[in-house]
């Protein structure tokens, strides 16, 4: 018969990957904590108004993006392609905006139907940020702050922190109007996606990959200049805060995001080594979402980090310097004792040993083999312990075990086996 393969784009994590990814989560998870921001699970599976509604029709998510499905109840349900829709959902659905201003984190799977590429898939997964009930300029900065200072601690360095501002929506329809009349003299030099966008969501052209459109755009009007006074002001203060915390950005004054619910400040943080796919983490302020999904006026700020572009970053700064944090993050942990064992008496003895220690902290790596000792020392070696505990039918027998130093030729401890405390003792000694 023949095998079955995963989808296209839907990638099976490792367990090689998913021993670095939870480094990078408990990193993360950390940061979180003292940031005083509370993690959110919301089901990978909404009504498709949901997105819809929150995400808006004439992005390409929700044109062409979602996994969508009648179930068996005829409802039209969609895989979310995002979290934030997900999140507002839940804190009006429970009341959280009624309880005052909120800091949430989530991480999990995402699903977009995309050309599946390096640093993009089908199924994919973010870690993301939301404030709640937050208007001011200091809270901007306080969400980039923290996506940069995560990224920092992880040890990946030559990112780049863009920042722009969208205005309110009075600001981007008056813009939108200026930038169609001046596309619209030149639409034969538009590449045909960004024709048919003139109509749908010309704002998104800005973020045309093809390069014909992008050098036709650099003459184009642009954003920054179409902001009211207040908008300008309001974005003045989020570059004083910025250059107060001496966290380096460059104004991009054609970064629009994806999703048509930003205003205001919108940002990304790149990497010039992901190719096509740079943008590790994007967010902004999206002041409109929470009422366009029936809730009050409610202020909002918030990101979302691609963890596969992260593991990529993370991967090249750990190649780049071998010494350097990224790569010290993400070694192999060695278990700190390898059981040796073999025979039938000893074989129960070590299983039970290897219990108690690892109920005590010590993480134990147990010979299921039945091997030669030979080969099972060979393994122990590779395995980056320091120590080998060896229990044969002769030790079970005298109630004892040889502990073997990996590291230090010669040096060897027999312990009694009914006192573990002994063994962690010589363990704790060397380490
Ligand atoms: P892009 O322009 O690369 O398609 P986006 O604007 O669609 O990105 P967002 O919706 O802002 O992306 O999602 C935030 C982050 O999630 C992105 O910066 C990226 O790191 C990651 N991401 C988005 N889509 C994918 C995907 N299909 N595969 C892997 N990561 C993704
Ligand atoms: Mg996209």
């Amino acid at each position: 018969m023949s095998q079955l393969q995963s989808l296209r784009g839907m990638v099976d994590l490792l367990p090689d990957q998913t021993r670095r990814w939870q480094v990078v989560e408990g990193v993360a998870r950390a940061h979180f904590l003292r940031s005083g921001v509370e993690e959110i699970r919301t089901p990978l599976l909404e009504v498709t108004d949901l997105f819809a509604r929150g995400i808006g029709e004439a992005t390409d998510v929700v044109g062409k993006e979602m996994y969508s499905f009648l179930d068996r109840g005829d409802r039209s349900c969609t895989l979310r392609p995002e979290g934030t829709a997900s999140v507002v959902r839940a804190a009006l659905q429970h009341g959280l905006l009624s309880q005052g201003a909120q800091k949430l984190w989530y991480a999990g799977s995402m699903f977009r139907y995309e050309r599946p590429q390096a640093g993009r898939q089908r199924q994919f997964h973010q870690i993301g940020v939301e404030f709640l009930g937050v208007s001011s300029a200091r809270s901007d900065v306080e969400v980039i702050a923290l996506a940069w200072d995560l990224l920092s601690d992880l040890g990946v360095s030559g990112l780049k922190l863009q920042i722009n501002s969208l205005g309110t929506l009075e600001d981007r329809q008056r813009y939108r109007q200026q930038l169609v009349n001046w596309l619209e003299a030149r639409v034969d030099q538009l590449d045909a996606d960004s024709q048919q966008r003139l109509k749908s969501n010309p704002l998104r052209i800005l973020d045309s990959k093809h390069s014909t459109t992008q050098a036709l755009l650099e003459n184009a009007p642009t954003l920054l200049d179409a902001l009211t006074d207040d908008s300008s002001q309001r974005f003045e203060a989020v570059q004083r805060f910025l250059n107060q915390l001496e966290i380096p950005f460059q104004l991009n004054p054609r970064l629009v995001r994806g999703l048509d619910y930003y205003g205001h400040t919108a940002f990304e943080i790149t990497s010039d080594q992901l190719g096509a796919q740079a943008t590790v983490c994007g967010g902004g302020r999206y002041d409109g979402l929470v009422q366009q999904l029936g809730g009050p006026h409610t202020p909002a700020v918030g990101w979302a980090l691609g963890m596969e572009r992260l593991m990529l970053v993370l991967d090249a700064a750990a190649a780049a310097d071998a010494d350097g944090a990224a790569a010290t993050l993400i070694s192999e942990k060695a278990p700190d004792l390898y059981l040796v064992n073999r025979g039938d008496q000893a074989e129960v003895v070590a299983l039970k040993l290897a219990r108690q220690l690892r109920a005590a902290g010590v993480s134990v790596e147990l010979d299921a083999t039945g091997a030669a000792f030979g080969k099972q020392f060979k393994r122990a070696d590779r395995s980056g312990a320091s120590w080998a505990a060896v229990i044969g039918d002769e030790e079970a027998k005298a109630g004892e075990l040889l502990l073997k130093s990996l590291l230090v030729n010669g040096e060897e401890h027999r312990v009694l086996l009914d006192d573990p405390a002994q063994l962690i003792a010589v363990l704790q000694a060397t380490t």
